[in-house]
């Protein structure tokens, strides 16, 4: 199966900061599997969780950008990222709000809000509403879903 055409969105280039129109990026599951680890497939293409304190980027701090692991769509600046204490990175803003959606997620018999990448639609994590100024947003996501770009690479 190739990939088929599913129209336009518009994101946010961090780099640039404009706002561009971008093909969505749709993909059958032997397609993703073949470019994601076992991991990275479970969490981004399947929403799990990667357990915590496990994954790449929960002690990163080095200056650059969070994308998309799946499609590369710039998600969170490391600007944005802070120590949570959680196991999982933790971010309290996303690169732009054009970058992401937001799902309400009612598994495990709690209801959540799931963050998703806006262009490929892969599971990033869950946002909540106890961090840190200036947004009192915390977006709890999982390295699995993200690849990190040092600025020096951007
Ligand atoms: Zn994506």
């Amino acid at each position: 199966m190739s990939e088929k055409s599913a129209g336009t969105v518009k994101v946010c280039n961090a780099v640039t900061g404009k706002v561009e129109e971008v093909e969505k990026v749709v993909k059958s599951d032997e397609e993703w599997q073949r470019q994601l680890t076992p991991e990275e497939f479970h969490v981004a293409r399947q929403g799990g969780t990667e357990p915590a304190f496990t994954g790449r980027y929960v002690d990163c701090n080095e200056d650059g950008l969070y994308v998309c692991v799946c499609c590369a769509n710039h998600l969170f600046p490391s600007a944005a990222k802070f120590g949570s204490g959680t196991g999982w990175p933790s971010f309290f803003r996303p690169v732009s709000d054009l970058n992401i959606r937001t799902a309400i997620d009612t598994r495990f018999f709690m209801t959540r809000t799931e963050v998703l990448c806006r262009r490929c639609d892969a599971h990033l994590g869950h946002v909540f509403d106890d961090g840190p100024p200036p947004t009192y947003e915390r977006y709890c996501m999982n390295s699995a879903s993200l690849r990190f770009v040092r600025k020096k690479d951007l």
